[in-house]
């Protein structure tokens, strides 16, 4: 699990400029591999090796000028609560604003760690200007020009220094969080499986109770169940709910093992759904995916559930080995298989294969398909294991690492596939110089 880092300031300073740069180098893989680029505004970055979440939440201030005092008020504070660090954005080319004075008054009273970032500054005259957000009382900044990337390395710096260090902590209970957008039926479906009414279910804003974990037992397994529903009360209005429910996602993904991402059949597997599977897959963790509502899908020919699977397939290629199950909570169609699911899903993520059997495996198949050779070098693959981390990662010895490219990565990482049942769970593929 990493730290989750929240960018605020007011429209224009140029927050979704750097977040863009900041989450380009990996995402810029993601985008590779399914040629799709994505609208996000949260994604997974790293520095110095340490990764954390970040969130524009600038991609969630939606409305007229005049509502923007507001709602940017609002965000902040909510930035505040679920952040565990803050980049305030500000612009020296308008200079100190009132809203920057407004926003700077919530920030000067947090105890997490704030930076405040002067951008736009693109010049050594600007650099002159940039001393008077002094007066903003927060003391030291960082001046950057995110357009030309410059500054931007000590601000990271700065940031990766003071996040809190989160390894993932072992031995305590599994975590299944259960994740997606507002009413996709995430409360109503713990309620189900705990089966009393801890939770109050309805469909006007405001009455679901905070998030809590619940110690659940099922098939002689006990782990925790992760609600992110609880993020109504707090929510005003519906801008807010959906931002709200976004961190609350990015912070249950960080901090469980098994996704379960639900979403309504009848709203199908939008662009937001889609970050949230991407957030889960980035983060290494497992994923079921729950088509809920099945029970208000009429047309249900035998055909249906393919479509509607290959559909989703397809959004999320390649990482295509994902169980995705119909059920209906209100019904309880399937609810106990989904867990039952997640619990498979999650011993697939802790599996580890015996490097003997591994090699004994995986030789053969790299013998009768080796690596292509690359600007004329023959690539030999000797030894192949799998690493000691939380999650399945494999590293494959070889004379000439860098030659391997990506598509036979993709082919070994299937091969496994075929191979082990590691179904719902992301696995990485290291060359490496023997
Ligand atoms: P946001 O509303 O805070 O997310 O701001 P944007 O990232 O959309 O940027 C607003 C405008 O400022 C865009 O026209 C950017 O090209 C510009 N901008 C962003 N960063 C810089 C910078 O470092 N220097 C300059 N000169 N312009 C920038
Ligand atoms: P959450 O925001 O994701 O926690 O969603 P809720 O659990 O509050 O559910 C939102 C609405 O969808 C409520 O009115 C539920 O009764 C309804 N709902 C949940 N599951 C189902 C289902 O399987 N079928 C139908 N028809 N409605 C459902």
């Amino acid at each position: 699990m990493g730290a989750i880092v929240a960018i605020v300031g007011r429209p224009n300073v140029g927050k979704s400029t750097f977040f863009n740069r900041l989450i380009q180098r990996r995402e810029a893989i993601v985008d590779a591999v399914s040629g799709v680029t994505r609208d996000r505004h949260y994604g997974k970055s790293d520095w110095n090796g340490k990764e954390f979440s970040i969130i524009d939440t600038g991609g969630y201030v939606v409305g007229s000028d005049d509502v923007f005092e507001k709602e940017i008020d609002r965000q902040v504070e909510l930035a505040i609560e679920e952040a565990d660090a803050i980049i305030f954005m500000v612009d020296v080319e308008t200079g100190v604003t009132g809203m920057d004075e407004d926003v700077a008054k919530l920030l000067r009273r947090v105890k997490k760690p704030v930076f405040l970032a002067v951008n736009k500054v693109d010049n050594a005259k600007r650099a002159e200007d940039a001393v008077e957000f002094y007066s903003l009382g927060l003391g030291e900044f960082y001046t950057l020009s995110s357009i030309n990337g410059g500054g931007t390395g000590e601000l990271l710096d700065a940031l990766v220094d003071k996040l809190p260090d989160v390894e993932e902590v072992e031995s305590e209970l599994p975590r299944f969080a259960v994740v997606g957008r507002p009413n996709a039926g995430k409360s109503s479906f713990i309620n189900a499986l705990i089966g009393e009414d801890r939770y109050i279910v309805t469909d006007i804003a405001g009455t679901t109770r905070d998030s809590i974990d619940t110690k659940y037992n099922r098939f002689g397994f006990e782990f925790n169940l992760v609600d992110t529903a609880g993020i109504r009360r707090k929510a005003k209005v519906k801008e807010d709910l959906e931002f709200y429910s976004v961190m609350r996602s990015v912070r249950a993904i960080e901090h469980c093992d098994v996704c379960i991402l639900m979403l309504d059949a009848t709203r199908g597997f939008d662009g937001q759904v889609e970050n949230i599977f991407w957030l889960a897959q980035r983060n290494h963790k497992g994923i079921v995916i729950l088509v809920n509502k099945w029970d208000l899908v009429d047309d249900k020919e035998t055909n249906t559930i393919k479509h509607y699977t290959q559909k989703i397939k397809k959004a999320i290629e390649p990482f295509t080995d994902v169980p995705i199950l119909f059920v209906s909570v209100l019904t309880k169609q399937r609810i106990f298989k989904a867990i039952e699911t997640a619990v498979e899903v999650y011993n697939n993520r802790n599996k580890k294969i015996i490097t003997r059997k591994f090699n004994e495996t995986m030789l053969p198949i790299i013998e009768n398909y080796p690596p292509p050779a690359y600007k004329g070098k023959f690539v030999k693959i000797k030894f192949c294991t799998q690493l000691p981390t939380p999650y399945p990662q494999f590293a494959f010895f070889c004379n000439l690492p860098q030659y391997v490219r990506e598509p036979y990565k993709r082919y070994l990482e299937n091969k496994i596939r075929e191979e082990y049942d590691f179904s719902g769970v992301p696995i990485t593929v290291f060359m490496r110089k023997k």
